[in-house]
């Protein structure tokens, strides 16, 4: 993504992360592996959380509160009661215990491997104690709290941000640093919204809403800040459509003059569904109609998009124009080929594919016949134009180009989209998505096309069986994966990809979040002589503490054991790292039947088809988005097999495992992600990279966003601005703004 620079004189927003203190070079490249190189890249990583740290309690209420067994995350003021016990619990893990009291009573406090605290806690010394306390065994409780000295009179932070975490950077370096890049430009952030919106609005300036992110004073400012923050990404979100005329309506250049699909569908040995039939229509009426086409197709996952856009472009190149289907990655590029050009040829039509990895030789034949050379359409052969951005080079010019498709929409950026419609002069435009969208988005997402759905799955499908499972049934699994093998059927293993040093530091985080939750009562038991606990006991410590917590499965190696494992079968590995071609030849084995297992990363998320696979595994489930593991599934039972759905997770979060009980309990895409929105609380509602992905991700705030009337004010807003200034040249910092979400969705293949 390019970013250009618009200014040359030095604002201190654009100094380098390393002008901080602390940080050096190499945690300077840490951030930038974060997205952030300079100071307001810094201040706009947002926190993902607080800590209400100011929400003190004395013991009393705490009792009152936790008595029923619920435990209670706040803070408290005590004094230290008796000098911290150290003891270790087993080879080189410990233990410290003390006691402390306010007025209203006394709480048992436990830190774990944390042996250095005694020599902080002295008797009579007061702290503030941040943690889940509990009650149990007649006493209040709390283990690993964060503690911060109590002076009276010196006023302690009461709403501490928690940022979201990368490899290297750790909360206090996040903190400090976030804390002087304020002092250092917290007052100079420019404001780039007109006055009058933010009146109108009733919104506090920019700057006010960073300070206010960063170091909330109060719940009501930090409410009124994250009220701009919504805003504003709907805002450019508005601002972005409106300024792409909003729907303006260009007179139809390519009038369709063939409506006949008879030889077509003689080619496929399926009936269309009536949802097709009828989503065709709506599409082959646009074409016919005085205006050129703004529409987007929508279906869930397997509804059978393809074919409906492959009938498109057949009846737009049978009126006498050519047609081009834009898709982002270059795996769906090479099979929507494989697919369209055997069907195109049979038709008399043929098929280009021009991708990333074309070879400069062929891409200039390619190029060639697509440009206008005195021939006419039959004579030189290619009407249909498949492939990824490689067509948005400005070296690529169709000739008659008067259909645009671009499939999986979402994945692309509004720029992207426009530069290929300008491949074509006044081309049709037929979007296609899978990606469900609440009803209340689909006016940010949509804004003016016209909307025709697949409302219903090809028939014949089987529901795909859907299972959660621990990895203690890898064996059982492996078996299962033998016996699909046997019946002619392959199977897809799903990997998250995450960066080992990220996966330490979760680790880390996770084991100190176990230890607060681990009931006490355990604990207090006396240790026998030899220092270890009764059994029963040592192992709820353990498992809370397991330092073996299961690694998360990363593609490459999970591909090197299961070739061990399963020394019968051929296993495939691909991912996003892979070269083009290496991906294509896995591609290919794989479609062909000769490799029985695929182990990849999400690459393979979006649009792949292969209908013999019957199988999908996704391990550490819980790592993946509910829509995301709804795509997922949607890459099996495209055949006439039973399918099934396995989701691997070793998660002891509850809401972990309620979230992916919804995909057990519905296959409905639209549900999914109402429920997915449903279950993310408000805590997660800000993510500190929203702004920065592509994708589904922009409207993860928005999404946070119920209040209808609150997006439509901003809508109007925004409409309203663009009339009077379309070009946005009274607000250069909005428009650099507005031009960085056009660019964004250039980060497509994983
Ligand atoms: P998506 O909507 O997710 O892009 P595809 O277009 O890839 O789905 O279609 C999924 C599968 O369904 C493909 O294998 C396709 O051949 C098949 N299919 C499409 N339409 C029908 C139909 N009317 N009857 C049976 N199978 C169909
Ligand atoms: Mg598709």
């Amino acid at each position: 993504m390019q970013e250009e620079k618009q200014t040359s004189t030095v604002y201190p927003g654009d100094m380098p992360i390393a002008a901080l203190q602390g940080v050096g070079a190499k945690r300077a490249e840490s951030f930038a592996k974060a997205g952030v190189t300079a100071l307001s890249d810094l201040l706009h990583y947002y926190p993902r959380a607080y800590q209400n740290r100011g929400d003190v309690r004395d013991l009393a209420q705490i009792r009152e509160c936790t008595g029923g067994g619920e435990s209670l995350t706040c803070s408290a003021v005590l004094t230290v009661g008796t000098e911290p016990q150290m003891r270790m619990i087993r080879k080189g893990m410990t233990l410290v215990k003390f006691s402390a009291f306010d007025e209203s009573g006394t709480c048992e406090i436990t830190y774990f491997n944390m042996d250095y605290v005694r020599r902080t806690f002295h008797v009579g010394a007061s702290f503030r104690f941040f943690g889940q306390f509990r009650y149990d065994y007649g006493r209040v409780q709390v283990t690993n709290p964060i503690y911060e000295p109590w002076v009276e009179g010196r006023v302690l932070p009461s709403l501490v941000p928690v940022y979201p975490l990368a490899a290297g950077l750790g909360q206090k370096l996040l903190y400090q640093c976030t804390g002087e890049a304020l002092m250092r430009m917290g007052g100079c952030l420019t404001e780039y919204l007109p006055a009058w919106i933010l009146r109108e609005a009733s919104l506090p300036s920019h700057s006010w809403m960073v300070n206010v992110l960063h170091r909330p004073q109060t719940l009501e400012q930090l409410e009124a800040a994250k009220k701009r923050l919504v805003f504003e990404e709907l805002f450019l979100q508005f601002v972005c459509m409106a300024q792409n005329g909003g729907g303006a309506k260009i007179p139809n250049r390519y009038p369709l003059t063939w409506r006949d699909i008879s030889r077509f569908t003689a080619c496929l040995p399926y009936d269309l569904t009536d949802s097709q039939m009828k989503c065709l229509s709506e599409i082959a009426g646009d074409m016919a109609g005085e205006y050129a086409m703004n529409r987007i197709l929508i279906g869930d996952v397997g509804s059978g998009k393809t074919v409906v856009a492959a009938l498109s472009a057949y009846l737009a190149i049978r009126s006498g124009c050519r047609a081009a289907l834009l898709v982002p990655t270059e795996i769906l590029a090479a099979q929507h080929y494989r697919e369209l050009s055997v069907l195109f040829e049979k038709l008399g039509i043929g098929t280009v594919l021009l991708t990333g990895s074309t070879g400069k030789k062929k891409r200039e034949a390619v190029l060639a016949s697509l440009r206008d050379n005195g021939l006419t359409m039959d004579e030189h052969g290619a009407s249909l134009i498949i492939g990824t951005h490689a067509l948005l080079t400005d070296d690529v010019q169709i000739d008659r180009l008067g259909l645009v498709i671009i499939d999986e929409q979402h994945r692309f950026g509004v720029m992207q989209r426009s530069a290929i419609l300008e491949k074509g002069e006044d081309c049709h435009c037929l979007f296609m998505s899978a990606t469900p969208i609440p009803r209340t988005l689909s006016l940010v997402a949509y804004g003016s096309l016209n909307v025709s759905s697949i409302d219903a799955l090809p028939r014949g499908r089987q529901p795909i069986d859907t299972f959660i499972v621990n990895s203690s049934y890898h064996a059982r699994m492996l078996n299962f994966i033998r016996k699909q093998a046997a019946e002619g059927h392959q199977t897809y293993i799903v990997c998250p990809a995450v960066e080992e040093q990220t996966l330490k530091k979760e680790k880390e985080e996770t084991d100190a979040e176990n230890l607060t939750n681990l009931s006490l009562f355990d604990i207090t038991a006396e240790p026998r002589t030899d220092g270890m606990y009764p059994a029963a006991v040592q192992t709820r410590i353990e498992d809370a503490l397991t330092p073996d917590a299961p690694p998360l499965k990363a593609a490459v190696t999970y591909a090197e054991t299961l070739a061990e494992e399963l020394p019968e079968l051929q296993v495939g590995l691909v991912h996003g790292k892979m070269k083009p071609a290496e991906k294509d030849a896995v591609m290919d084995a794989f479609c062909r039947g000769e490799t029985h297992v695929l182990v990849a990363t999400t690459v393979i998320e979006v649009g792949v088809n292969v209908p013999s696979a019957t199988l999908m595994i996704v391990e550490n489930a819980e790592r993946f988005g509910l829509s995301q593991l709804h795509q997922l599934r949607g890459r099996v039972g495209r055949g006439d097999a039973k399918s099934y759905f396995i989701l691997v997770s070793d998660s002891h979060e509850e809401n972990a495992m309620a979230r992916l009980k919804i995909l057990k309990d519905t296959a409905n895409g639209y549900e999914i992600a109402q429920a997915d929105l449903e279950m993310r609380g408000a805590g997660d509602f800000i993510t500190g990279t929203g702004v920065r992905q592509s994708g589904q991700s922009m409207f993860r705030l928005a999404a946070n966003c119920r209040d209808t009337d609150f997006m439509e004010h901003t809508a109007r807003l925004a409409k309203e601005l663009i009339g009077e200034d379309p070009e946005l040249t009274e607000w250069p910092a909005l428009r650099e703004k507005v031009d960085r979400i056009r660019y964004a969705g250039s980060h497509m293949e994983n």
